[in-house]
């Protein structure tokens, strides 16, 4: 047990890794809530607390889960002591976390957040959600951030708030994205501000307004369900543009940033417009774009971000596209071929792949690469997705063209 402290609402609560476990009197799905996975973002943690102990669950279908993340850094209200827990999740870090004699702080935190997933993974059958609950050092309105799958994107757009896709090919080892190699969908709500009241009371709407769409408590019995989406809807000023990520500013050891005051996140900026001094020198934008969670606090690595609106055409072609599974086409270019049996990586020769246009490769859903010296790996989201289990969802068919 733990007391976490927020100061916008000068209060204090005790909870523990399980801040609380719902099981429903009937079937339905599985819903995991994260939240302080970062521990200077209480806002989650207060919201999780106070939406789930008002729950009955006699109306709850299915279970629903709100955990803690980093514990120990939520206690001394840091983002995190060793490591960012939010930057840990690769494959390769999981296959020897437990063989591991020696642990840092976040990795022991890790450690049990890891066997908690994999035992709700391996006790139920699903439809699984996983939702991860943050807050960012910048003045921001809500958003949600995706791995760019079909199901992450359809189930995001049921909320009234902008979305942004693509930030794994920029970040290493986000919680997400290893549960989006899982097949789930996953989604990353970001509420606000860190100490901003407001942060607290988005993120209880987002948490009813998921409870309702994935019928873990009926909408009809959610009372203010309409309020609380009018209410994301109001604080996100009516946003609803799914965008990409095109730049990130990336802190290297020992660099001196510092970020210009008073960016907001989805701010436009000109090109040309100063962001931010990096060891003596200026950093411009070098396109007309969005700028979105510039750094206003001494941890973390990411300086800011820039992000660009996709158009709705192409969300609606590459929706198609990937039906179709249009990628097979790419396996037969020459300097490119699958890397697995079960064919979700591509692999590409960096001579071609300089004449394939990356715009391609999101469209039929590949990201996050990596990089030898003569080849690029791509992974698809798409291929590994499990669609099947959502497709029998109420919100699956309400949005009809994808
Ligand atoms: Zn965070």
């Amino acid at each position: 047990m733990i007391d976490i402290h927020n100061k916008a609402l000068q209060k204090t609560i005790t909870v523990d890794r399980i801040i609380k476990k719902i099981e429903g009197y009937s079937k339905g799905p599985v819903v995991v809530f994260f939240s302080g996975i970062h521990g200077n973002e209480t806002a989650g943690v207060f919201a999780l607390y106070s939406v789930l102990n008002k729950i009955n669950p006699e109306d709850v279908n299915g279970t629903i889960y709100g955990l803690t993340g980093n514990i120990k850094a939520l206690k001394e209200n840091h983002r995190y002591l060793k490591q960012d827990l939010n930057r840990i999740w690769t494959v390769e870090n999981l296959e020897v976390l437990e063989s591991k004699t020696k642990l840092n702080p976040e990795e022991e935190e890790q450690v049990k957040l890891f066997s908690i997933i994999k035992d709700i993974i391996s006790s139920y059958v699903g439809p699984f959600y996983f939702m991860d609950l943050h807050t960012t050092s910048s003045r921001t309105l809500p958003f949600i951030t995706i791995n760019d799958s079909i199901i992450n994107r359809k189930f995001s757009q049921l909320f009234p708030v902008p979305i942004v896709l693509g930030i794994e090919e920029y970040l290493n080892g986000p919680l997400l994205s290893y549960i989006n190699t899982l097949g789930y969908v996953s989604l990353g709500f970001e509420s606000g501000q860190h100490e901003d009241e407001h942060a607290i009371t988005c993120a209880i709407a987002f948490i009813y307004l998921v409870l309702g769409y994935i019928n873990a408590i009926p909408q009809e019995k959610i009372r203010d369900f309409e309020v609380y989406y009018n209410l994301l809807k109001l604080e996100s000023l009516n946003i609803t543009d799914v965008y990409e990520v095109v730049h990130l500013h990336s802190i290297i050891n020992g660099e001196k940033f510092k970020m210009y005051p008073n960016f907001n996140s989805f701010q436009n900026v000109k090109k040309g417009t100063a962001l931010a001094v990096s060891n003596g020198e200026e950093l411009v934008a070098e396109r007309d774009s969005v700028v979105f969670m510039p750094l206003y606090q001494k941890r973390g690595k990411d300086g800011y971000f820039l992000i660009r609106k996709i158009k709705p055409f192409f969300l609606n072609l590459s929706s198609v596209l990937r039906r179709i599974k249009a990628d097979s086409l790419l396996a037969i270019l020459p300097g490119v071929s699958w890397d697995t049996k079960e064919k979700n990586a591509l692999v590409v020769n960096l001579k071609v792949a300089k004449y394939l246009a990356k715009p391609m490769f999101h469209l039929l859903g590949y990201r996050n690469k990596r990089l030898d010296k003569t080849h690029l790996k791509i992974y698809n989201r798409e291929r590994i997705s499990k669609r099947k289990i959502y497709r029998k969802e109420k919100w699956w068919f309400k949005f009809s063209p994808n």
